[in-house]
């Protein structure tokens, strides 16, 4: 197991690169600017600031550290950050949430529920650049198998993904004044404290089950 790890590890750093992913999720893409930006997943100058000590935060990325679970210190300038926007996108798309206080209202939160669907949006088509390429690598070997079924649960993560980007896109791309920020519920908890931990993260829930009476 020790030398797949190593090996993995080689391979994964040299596909991190190539299978990065650098485009604009924003539906309309005539108005992008030319140049993509690394953008916070969260915030740097209201959260990251925050909770940072000297600068620094801990994070911990699982596609980096899936095997060794370990945390590292990295800046707050690259802590959280994802290429999913082009510069005018990001800055025009977010400003509500970017440039104003947090006042928890239906917009605010919308762009919340969207960025945090983007980041997955962008590290799912990843994942599946990823999987497929050491799949290649892997043909014929007993790790064969298990980088088809990962590579088959990203796809069907993909396709998730890909619905419900679509609710957010639907919205967006119309004029502002026509935006119907109420396509998405909105669930706040409210801790008694203040959290040092920031978060940003999406999931889809695969089954729901219905209470029959
Ligand atoms: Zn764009």
């Amino acid at each position: 197991m020790k030398e797949f790890q190593i090996e993995f590890n080689k391979l994964f750093s040299g596909l991190y690169r190539r299978c990065r992913f650098k485009g604009c999720i924003f539906p309309d893409k005539s108005t992008c600017s030319s140049k993509k930006i690394k953008a916070h997943s969260i915030q740097k100058s209201k959260i990251l600031s925050h909770i940072a000590d000297r600068g620094m935060v801990i994070s911990g990325d699982i596609q980096k550290t899936i095997f060794t679970r370990e945390f590292e210190q990295i800046g707050i300038r690259t802590a959280s950050t994802f290429f999913g926007f082009c510069n005018h996108h990001d800055t025009v798309i977010f400003s509500e949430i970017e440039n104003k206080d947090y006042i928890a209202n239906q917009e605010q939160n919308f762009l919340y529920a969207y960025r945090a669907c983007a980041l997955e949006y962008g590290k799912k088509k990843e994942a599946c650049c990823f999987y497929k390429a050491s799949l290649n690598k892997f043909k014929n070997t007993p790790n064969e198998l298990f980088f088809k079924s990962m590579l088959n649960g990203a796809i069907l993560g993909l396709g998730d993904l890909s619905e419900a980007i679509d609710l957010f896109s639907n919205e967006l791309i119309r004029p502002k004044s026509n935006r119907n920020f109420n396509t998405v519920n909105i669930k706040i908890y409210k801790l008694s404290y203040e959290s040092l931990i920031a978060v940003n993260a999406f999931f889809i829930f695969h089954m729901i089950f219905k209470k029959i009476n």
